[in-house]
């Protein structure tokens, strides 16, 4: 089994999601007592935030190479990244160590590929909805990308700094998501990427008949897969 590090703590709330999801799948897998080799790298995300917030990618970048590198020294075979809006570093990180990275957006583009899925709904950060170093990952494999109304990608994204990160689960902003899934689907969006690791706390398959692809779960399970390959 190989050795699985994490860099979390963006938020630590969806961090939660990965350690359990990962044990989980292993454990489905291989039975008995089985459980995940992981190592952790939990950064302080209020940094990470300021240096979004400002546009300061490079400096996010240095936090995270030095979280890889740590992984990488202590035993790691691989690292996921346990955020989408990160990834917009991963080539910086990816220049700095000799083990692979996991993407998320790779391992959600393969398992929309799955489900034949080729016009998809995209919710996250407005990092993640309006830039492209996401939805080009999408692109390249032949998917279309829906992105909601200026005015929903503020609320959107807002719901996540300030509720989702914070631990904060609120029936209106529930509401207001499905509302906005909804109208990505009237728009011809075959199903909704939760492009935000939070999300998923918030909206689940249960509350909707859109096709809901939570990329914290397809990526930690992804994560476990490929540790037993
Ligand atoms: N966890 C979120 C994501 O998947 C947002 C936190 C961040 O900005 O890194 O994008």
């Amino acid at each position: 089994m190989k050795t699985i590090g994490l860099i979390g703590g963006m938020s630590w709330e969806s961090t939660v999601t990965y350690y359990q999801v990962i044990n989980e799948t292993i454990k489905n897998l291989l039975g008995d007592l089985h459980s995940a080799k992981c190592l952790l790298y939990s950064v302080d995300f209020q940094e990470i935030e300021e240096y979004q917030a400002k546009g300061e990618w490079e400096k996010s970048g240095i936090v995270l190479s030095k979280a890889a590198l740590n992984l990488e020294k202590a035993g790691a075979d691989f690292i996921i990244l346990c955020t989408n809006t990160m990834h917009k570093v991963v080539p910086m990180i990816e220049a700095k160590i000799d083990i692979p990275i996991l993407h998320i957006a790779e391992a959600t583009a393969d398992e929309l590929l799955l489900n034949h899925v080729r016009k998809v709904g995209l919710l996250g950060t407005k990092y993640t909805m309006t830039q492209d170093f996401y939805k080009e990952k999408l692109v390249k494999k032949g998917i279309e990308v829906l992105i909601p109304q200026p005015e929903d990608i503020e609320i959107v994204n807002s719901i996540i700094f300030q509720e989702l990160c914070q631990g904060q689960i609120k029936e209106e902003s529930r509401q207001e998501y499905l509302r906005i899934i909804h109208s990505l689907y009237a728009n011809g969006a075959q199903g909704v990427v939760l492009g935000c690791t939070e999300i998923g706390l918030l909206v689940q398959p249960k509350d909707t008949n859109v096709l809901l692809f939570d990329t914290a779960f397809i990526h930690a399970k992804k994560a476990a897969q490929f540790s037993l390959l």
